[in-house]
């Protein structure tokens, strides 16, 4: 599933092919995605300019003078990119097609729980849109720190990892950076959110940074079969600490990695390094 970094990565490598250009036409192909694709999507976008690509949480948001077109890539979705000389046939997974002067955006979902919305500007502040409202702080904006983690934190007794992926405090951290950056911090996945130390989550808040610009570094890192934008092949997180490494020793004190589950997601931590 596409994590932030993916949908980072997307950005950095749609961003010089669409920002400051024209959508001549767009055509939507399918609609069933996680909700209907406006199926007047082509007569709302033709003749605009994409006036920036920005990254909210997982959701890329197209500025334009009129509104915003927000999209997702869910569990499967792929943007790429064409010269307008060489678009291959659509297949029956190619959602949406964004054409602009010189390349074509093709959106490919068959899980089909992505999303293309659009949001007028006229009916206010995209950052106030339904899906977007409830959000909690981007991991990279400043003011996400160990002070904003502990008093955020002091009445919630669920564990923490639970609380990272929750994502009403900080967004961004997936079920595999929850992992790696609680290992870094050296904190217990199952540790009650409220039980821990304001330097225990000044640790953990640069932890987090680190492992999802580690990610970003080396292009994303997935479960599946992401290409990224530029079309080369997205990467596992090959340093992973501890994510999809049970059993095998801990890289540090040469323990057995554990693997739980919480919240029906798996869990991977190191009994010793890791405490509560
Ligand atoms: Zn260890």
């Amino acid at each position: 599933m596409p994590e932030l970094p993916e949908v980072e990565v997307t950005r950095r490598g749609l961003a010089p092919c669409v920002v400051g250009q024209f959508i001549e036409s767009a055509a939507v192909r399918d609609a069933r995605l996680r909700w209907p694709v406006p199926p007047d999507l082509g007569d709302c976008l033709a003749g605009h300019r994409v006036e920036a690509l920005e990254r909210r949480a997982k959701y890329l948001l197209w500025r334009f003078a009129h509104g915003t077109l927000i999209t997702h890539l869910g569990m499967s979705g792929v943007w790429r990119v064409w010269p307008r000389a060489r678009v291959p046939e659509p297949g029956r997974h190619d959602h949406v097609d964004l054409v602009f002067s010189r390349h074509l955006l093709r959106l490919t979902d068959p899980r089909r729980f992505g999303a293309v919305l659009w949001h007028n500007a006229a009916d206010g502040r995209v950052e106030d849109h339904p899906l977007l409202a409830g959000l909690g702080l981007e991991p990279f904006d400043p003011r996400f720190d160990g002070d904003l983690l502990h008093r955020e934190t002091r009445r919630r007794a669920a564990a923490i990892k639970q609380v990272l992926l929750a994502g009403d405090i900080v967004v961004g951290v997936g079920n595999i950076y929850a992992s790696e950056a609680l290992f870094r911090a050296g904190i217990d996945p199952r540790t009650p959110a409220r039980r821990i130390s304001r330097v225990r989550y000044d640790r953990l808040a640069g932890a987090v940074r680190a492992v999802l610009t580690a990610a970003i570094g080396v292009g994303g890192s997935t479960l599946r079969d992401f290409v990224s934008a530029a079309g080369a092949e997205g990467y596992f997180m090959l340093d992973a600490a501890v994510y999809e490494r049970a059993s095998l020793p801990c890289r540090t004190c040469a323990t057995p990695i554990r693997r739980i589950v919480q919240g029906q997601r798996a869990t991977y931590f190191c009994p010793r390094c890791q405490r509560r």
